[in-house]
């Protein structure tokens, strides 16, 4: 019999952005939790029903990583880095590291990292358990007010405590090296910024254009491939202000569908690309055939 190791490391996903090269590296996947504690304002029995109809499981809601690396010139960026040793989410998360070395992407190479918000999933392999950067060289840009709210010493004793924790010890070590963003702005070239408020006040979708290609990264504006696109007003359970969250899913999705802008949703099915196309009231993910 063939030994098979527990321990896996996921392929890496190379595609273009016109002449930009881009690998979708895996951080393996989050357990969020039963359907009904994570998805909000809609009855369990409809949001089962989406699942069942969906082939999906019903008993907990699994989301994907997909974690961007690409290369501007002589700039190596990397977009979000997982949960690193945070394991609030299961075991299945945190293999972004081994997954670049397996790529052969060294993390001391990565320059620049951009961040939608500050929450574990996103921000978590930042520092090690010892508060160590894991990419000693790169600038971390994020929108200013998010990191002043995730990492506010008030709120360690509030609903917000784990989060929080997190984002400081992921964050604070490396104050030097962060780079605050505002929406709207280009701020590496041909990557800008897009203020997409709800899931966290400031949260943050980059758009990365070349020549007449471009790439809108979803963040957290939708968890889930069904789910979130289904029903777009459907309310996620860590969403900070969920009406506000609902509208700008709902503006942003109907944008994309009608300019057939192409996407990757950083929880979706990896690789996670394709494009979001109109269906009923709500949304549908059409992922793009895979070429290697
Ligand atoms: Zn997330």
């Amino acid at each position: 019999m063939v030994e098979v190791s527990k321990h896996r490391t996921a392929p890496v996903y190379p595609f273009f952005v016109g002449d930009v090269k881009g690998y979708i590296v895996s951080d393996g996947t989050l357990a969020l939790g039963a359907p009904e504690k994570v998805f909000l304002g809609e009855t369990t029995q409809k949001v089962e029903q989406a699942l069942t109809r969906n082939f999906l499981p019903t008993e907990q809601i699994i989301v994907e990583q997909n974690i961007l690396f690409f290369s501007l010139g002589n700039t190596n960026v990397l977009v979000e880095t997982g949960v690193g040793s945070f394991r609030g989410f299961g075991e299945g998360a945190g293999q972004l590291v081994d997954n670049l070395r397996a790529a052969g992407i060294d993390p001391a190479r990565i320059d620049a990292i951009l961040c939608s918000h500050p929450h574990p999933d996103h921000v978590g392999g930042l520092c090690d358990t010892a508060g160590q950067p894991t990419f000693p060289h790169a600038s971390i840009y994020l929108a200013e007010h998010d990191f002043a709210y995730w990492t506010d010493e008030a709120l360690l004793d509030s609903w917000a405590a784990v989060a929080v924790r997190v984002a400081r010890a992921n964050l604070l070590p490396l104050r030097e090296r962060l780079v605050f963003i505002r929406a709207g702005e280009e701020f590496l070239p041909g990557v800008t910024a897009h203020s997409t408020p709800g899931h966290t006040a400031e949260h943050i979708c980059f758009e990365i254009s070349a020549g007449t290609d471009s790439l809108f990264l979803l963040g957290d504006l939708a968890h889930h491939a069904v789910l979130s696109l289904e029903n777009p007003l459907l309310h996620f359970a860590a969403d900070l202000d969920p009406s506000t969250a609902a509208k700008t899913r709902t503006r942003v999705f109907s944008t994309l569908a009608a300019e057939r802008t192409r996407v990757l949703g950083y929880h979706f099915p990896w690789p996670g690309l394709g494009h979001l196309a109109k269906q009923g009231d709500g949304f549908r993910f059409v992922p793009e055939p895979i070429r290697w």
